[in-house]
């Protein structure tokens, strides 16, 4: 546990819950649930003080029927506009842990943005949510579109960070992160999953001031590293042995940009076929940064205080 070793005001900076991911419920993928209050239970007893948060990836503003047999994206009526209902059911559950969680609310730049930048401003002005989040694979989308949506300008006016995935796909490239953090300086963005383990854009990141990488979760990348798995680049700075010595080797070269958390309930993922791409526990996750501590006490400060303070506030 991370208070016995005296390490004190840990924030995992990337967690889901509030509710359900209705594609992956439906496809069968596994986990595709978890409530804020089992969140918070987990993390009390790993010794994590505050968590970041956000909506499950998914929003059921689109059919999900359609979306799962046909990949096609058609508005189901159930919404005014996307992540309405998912956004504000997570910030409603995360009034009782007011203080120690930071709700992000997720955000989709393909439709109804106006509708969804009004609302934005209402759980803002009433201190509700912290950044935003978005999933490229579940909207469809490149991140280059927050910039032409408006999303990045209404973001850095507001001070609001935003927490993007990433991935070895096309759309999910951090490249296009990237070009949204050189267009807006003064944005702070996060690069979800330690950009795939992309090497180019990690150094970049490294030496920009306004980027963030978060590198959840983490005993999921390394075990994609062992298995030789094509969801994350090679060459990369992972010995699926020692996690901890590799978190380390990704802090000495990121330093202040690189900031620790979890992916809960994604420590397991488990594919509809079988497929087991991970199998771990949040304690898993938290006793990697028990590990580093051994080595680097500089490093669990700076990924899971400092760093995440800055990302989240500036
Ligand atoms: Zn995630």
């Amino acid at each position: 546990m991370l208070k016995e070793l005296g390490i004190r005001n840990a924030i995992d900076c990337h967690t889901h819950s509030g509710g359900t991911d209705a594609y992956n419920y439906f496809v069968g993928n596994l986990p595709h649930t978890q409530a804020v209050s089992d969140l918070m239970f987990k993390a009390r007893l790993a010794g994590v003080d505050k968590v970041v948060t956000f909506p499950f990836p998914g929003s059921t503003y689109y059919n999900t029927r359609t979306l799962v047999l046909e990949g096609r994206r058609e508005p189901s009526g159930f919404q005014d506009f996307p992540y309405q209902t998912e956004n504000r059911v997570l910030v409603s559950d995360c009034e009782q842990f007011k203080g120690d969680i930071f709700p992000f609310a997720c955000i989709d730049p393909n439709t109804e943005v106006h509708k969804q930048i009004d609302f934005l401003r209402e759980l803002l002005d009433s201190g509700k949510i912290y950044g935003l989040k978005f999933h490229t694979l579940a909207c469809g989308c490149g991140a280059e579109k927050l910039i032409t949506s408006g999303f990045a300008e209404f973001a850095q006016g507001n001070n609001l960070p935003i927490l993007v995935h990433s991935g070895p796909d096309a759309l999910s490239r951090p490249g296009n992160i990237l070009e949204i953090g050189r267009q807006f300086p003064k944005l702070r963005l996060c690069v979800a999953h330690l950009a795939a383990l992309d090497q180019e854009a990690i150094f970049e990141i490294s030496r920009m001031g306004n980027i963030y990488i978060d590198c959840s979760p983490f005993l999921q990348l390394c075990a994609a590293v062992s298995e030789g798995n094509t969801s994350v680049k090679y060459p990369n700075m992972i010995d699926p042995l020692k996690p901890a010595s590799s978190l380390l080797r990704y802090y000495q070269l990121m330093k202040g940009n690189l900031v620790w958390g979890t992916d809960e309930p994604w420590t397991t993922s488990i594919e509809a076929d079988g497929v087991v791409r991970s199998k771990h526990a949040y304690s898993d996750e938290v006793r990697v940064i028990e590990d580093l501590f051994g080595i680097s006490e500089q490093a669990v400060v700076a990924i899971t205080t400092i760093n995440t303070q800055n990302f989240l506030f500036g």
